[in-house]
């Protein structure tokens, strides 16, 4: 009885390593293995990653081209033209850069090495954001080799430095003449991984302030006595105390909401505590570094009089800087008034693709987007995924990345195809300003 048993499970066991290596050599999973093989570390020279680019615009006699509007920050657009450039077009974006990543922090396979293993891709950029460059690209070029006519131009944007904060790439890019003549009707930007069967949509970025308090007290000798009040560590220990019985508040409706909503509340960490000279010496400063992303529906001039009164409070002799802060950004509306939600969420109905609108807790490129007047979405197809963006061991398993190929295939041809008559001339009325 046994003997079959054994001749089965094997047979089973030779086909999946027949189709793991079938896919493991799919054309696409081979550029995906080309393009994390580049390391383009932010601020590393982006050169190779362009040429990379451009051969594949060159392979589909694509319009190419380079906007570098700083030196060394090389933004690349690719135009894939619709048959009526009169009207908006959808730009695809995402971005070049990636995180550092060093062998030795514990990777099982050095970070730009791309190796596959029992199906599964190895690689800094794999989940954020190379698959999805690629999978934008193989959506296309397969639209247009099965003869797949869409209304409107698509554009793959690609950005240099989204890791740093966009100031050399989106932001300038927003303002520039380059990006008006794309006529830009919606944006598609990164989502990410959870290991949930749904996919999260994002339609909201969180605002991003980093706030230096730094604390000046009585400078003496470590075996001098003076009172807290009067040294900046024990006026340090007052800001501390505030900013921490804040996040409980916070960390409370955190529990409540959930992984996958982080609009409702207001993440703060101290990330960096700086000061002290020598072991027997009172420090005449210390500084504190928070990192705090407001709530969608917080009131920005209110929460920044909160914190001035906690300072206040807390001593005399405490100054703040603010290092980050940006302002909110717009929701992108997620009903059938918005035409681009619609075909959007159609496109997902129709492939049974389950999505999840929903507000991320880090932020995107797209925050600039929406900021900037454009309606804008967060979506990265990589369900059933564990969250591995910026970690170590950063990977995708390339079915789940084969199967996002077809995924982008149905969405950009819907959005691509939305009627001139349906899109209102006046993009802003696809935004919704939630703290207002
Ligand atoms: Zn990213």
């Amino acid at each position: 009885m046994w003997f079959p048993v054994i001749i089965v499970s094997t047979c089973i066991l030779a086909l999946q390593e027949v189709t793991a290596a079938a896919l493991a050599s799919d054309p696409a999973v081979l550029l995906l293995q080309e393009y994390v093989q580049i390391n383009t570390t932010s601020n590393n020279n982006l050169t190779p990653a362009v040429a990379f680019w451009k051969k594949l615009a060159d392979a589909e006699g694509l319009p190419f081209n380079v906007v570098e509007l700083n030196q060394g920050y090389p933004i690349v657009v690719i135009k894939w033209a619709g048959s009526n450039s009169s009207i908006s077009s959808i730009m695809l974006n995402s971005h070049m850069d990636v995180v550092p990543a060093k062998q030795e922090d514990g990777w099982k396979f050095p970070p730009f090495s791309a190796h596959i293993e029992n199906g599964v891709m190895y690689g800094r950029g794999t989940q954020d954001m190379k698959s999805v460059s690629i999978q934008y690209y193989e959506a296309l070029r397969r639209l247009k080799a099965n003869g797949v006519t869409l209304l409107r131009d698509v554009y793959m944007t690609l950005m240099p430095d989204e890791e740093l904060g966009a100031e050399k790439g989106m932001i300038p890019f927003l303002q520039s003449e380059e990006f008006a003549k794309l006529n830009v009707g919606v944006e598609l930007d990164e989502g990410t991984s959870y290991d949930i069967p749904s996919i999260p949509l994002f339609y909201q970025d969180k605002v991003v302030w980093q706030i230096e308090v730094t604390c000046h007290g009585v400078a003496a000798h470590g075996s001098t006595f003076p009172p807290n009040s009067a040294t900046a560590t024990g006026k340090c220990a007052n800001v501390i105390n505030r900013f921490l019985k804040f996040r409980d508040e916070e960390y409370a409706k955190y529990t409540k909401a959930g992984i996958t909503d982080a609009g409702p509340y207001t993440s703060v960490n101290l990330n960096r505590i700086n000061g002290g000279v020598a072991n027997n010496v009172i420090p005449a400063s210390v500084s504190l570094t928070f990192d705090i992303r407001l709530g969608t529906s917080v009131n920005e001039e209110e929460f920044e009089a909160r914190i001035n009164k906690w300072i206040a409070k807390a001593g005399d002799n405490i100054t703040l800087t603010y290092i980050n802060k940006n302002h909110q950004s717009p929701a992108t509306v997620i009903s059938d008034s918005n035409p681009f939600w619609k075909a959007f969420s159609s496109a997902a109905a129709k492939i049974n693709l389950p999505i999840m609108p929903m507000v991320p807790p880090g932020s995107t490129d797209a925050r600039h987007v929406r900021r900037a007047g454009y309606p804008a979405f967060g979506f990265s197809p990589m369900p059933n995924t564990p969250f591995l963006l910026h970690s170590v061991n950063e990977r995708l398993d390339i079915e789940v990345f084969l199967k996002g190929i077809p995924i982008y295939q149905s969405i950009i041809e819907s959005l691509a195809s939305i009627p001139a008559a349906d899109v209102a001339d006046n993009l802003s009325s696809y935004l919704i300003y939630t703290a207002d």
